[in-house]
């Protein structure tokens, strides 16, 4: 779902209508409660990821980690400047807006996301990390 050949940078309505290409593929045989994540890196490239659940409920992860996982694992390794995320949209198929979870905001924060665009009004609405994150425990803090 990573797009390498990605020439410009997306619009946040852009990001939002990629969000919800992933929440397709979601696995949440569960809770019905399909979840999907586009990443902007600091390289330009957009990478998507879903919710995968499991029977065992603690193992489910959600789309924004996948995507953040699959930014990594799909990543050159001889970049060092271009795992990093930029903002990500996320889109919930049965929820609107979708924020990310906990969990979710600190590993974005740990590859210093900006914002974060959720769908609201039927339009995309664009929050600064620090709204939804504040005081967050990151790696300059070690
Ligand atoms: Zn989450």
């Amino acid at each position: 779902m990573s797009d390498g050949a990605q020439t410009q940078t997306p619009s946040d309505t852009e990001l939002l209508e990629l969000a919800r290409e992933a929440a397709a593929h979601a696995y949440a045989p569960y809770s019905s409660f399909p979840v999907g994540a586009a990443l902007l890196t600091i390289d330009g490239q957009v990478v998507k990821g879903c919710n995968v659940e499991n029977a065992s409920f603690g193992l489910t992860v959600c789309a924004e980690r996948n995507a953040a996982g699959r930014m990594c694992a799909e990543h050159d390794p001889g970049n060092t400047d271009g795992r990093g995320i930029v903002g990500v949209a996320v889109v919930g198929l049965k929820a609107s807006p979708c924020f990310p979870c906990g969990a979710c905001r600190q590993v974005l924060h740990e590859f210093g996301c900006q914002y974060v665009v959720v769908e609201e009004d039927g339009g995309p609405k664009r929050y600064g990390f620090d709204q939804i994150l504040p005081h967050g425990f990151g790696p300059d803090d070690l």
